[in-house]
């Protein structure tokens, strides 16, 4: 059986039964299984694997060096691909090239050479720059005025006084909601239906959902001293007052409301600037219980009670 089918016919009965516990099943229709996107929460029987229309998601993006992790719909996964994980592959990117970290693929860029600014891309070489100006960007005689300068500055045997700015469009806040989108199919494939059925996790749904403009409060931290590869889940427990899910991706934090219901999401987001340092940043030292990392769906607060 195909990965697709098998977590979709262990996941559909499963879904059907915390439905029912939570008596909320007679909003399933009754004539099959079905399996809900775990984002817009739209319910799709067996047919839609056929049809593509659910589709393997990796957590995080395959992009950002994700792993196939659960099934989404396929609108819900092309969507959060163009308008959320594109724009953290950008911030990794560019993150990754002002930190001289390995190659990384050339930016957009303005160059400015005694004042003529052309259009090119820049890429981080070794210890500096590799600057280059792109044709089909610039009209001609900008092109020919700028390499004049240059080589005029070089003739006088001065150093050019060459100054770019990088142009790429980087949105910050959707590249934080990626990395909330990350952490919610990270909690969803390792505790299940019945935890993101919560009322508190409604916000994070508003906020991942295709065309969002909702504004979720802060619940994501930075940390770049985190392993790029470190994926945890863990129950806080202490600070008690942070008590959460806490879904940590490499160098992100997000904080979840629990599944006990401790904080709504607002809540959280006020303990955790209440616990925040005069630089603004979230102490890191959390403890509790860790829950393993999950390389596929194992709802395993479902499954805990049957
Ligand atoms: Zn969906």
């Amino acid at each position: 059986m195909d990965k697709r089918e098998n977590w979709f016919r262990e996941g559909a009965p499963l879904l059907q039964q915390v439905m029912r516990q939570l008596g909320i099943v007679d909003r399933l229709p009754t004539d099959d299984l079905y399996y809900a996107c775990p984002c817009c929460l739209f319910a799709f029987p067996y047919a839609a694997l056929e049809a593509r229309n659910l589709t393997i998601e990796h957590v995080p993006p395959e992009s950002l060096g994700g792993k196939a992790m659960l099934l989404t719909c396929k609108r819900c996964n092309n969507d959060a691909g163009r308008d959320f994980d594109s724009h953290a592959q950008k911030r990794a990117e560019f993150q990754n090239m002002m930190l001289g970290n390995g190659t990384t693929r050339p930016m957009r860029a303005v160059f400015e050479a005694d004042g003529i600014q052309i259009n090119g891309e820049a890429q981080r070489a070794g210890n500096g720059w590799f600057l280059q100006g792109v044709p089909k960007r610039n009209r001609k005689e900008k092109l020919d005025a700028h390499e004049k300068a240059l080589r005029a500055a070089s003739e006088r045997g001065e150093s050019p006084d060459l100054k770019f700015t990088i142009k790429e469009r980087i949105s910050s806040r959707h590249a934080d909601v990626s990395w909330v989108r990350s952490a919610y199919l990270a909690a969803f494939s390792a505790l299940g239906w019945r935890y993101i059925l919560q009322p508190a996790l409604n916000p994070i749904r508003e906020q991942i959902k295709p065309g969002s403009s909702a504004t979720l409060p802060s619940i994501i931290g930075y940390n770049p001293s985190h392993d790029a590869d470190l994926r945890q889940i863990m129950f806080v427990e202490e600070p008690e007052r942070l008590s959460s899910v806490v879904v940590r991706i490499g160098h992100y934090t997000v904080f979840l409301p629990d599944p006990w219901g401790t904080w709504t999401m607002e809540q959280l987001a006020e303990e955790i600037s209440g616990l925040s340092d005069e630089a603004g940043k979230v102490p890191f030292t959390l403890n509790g219980k860790i829950v393993p990392w999950p390389t596929k769906p194992v709802y395993s607060l479902d499954t805990l009670n049957p």
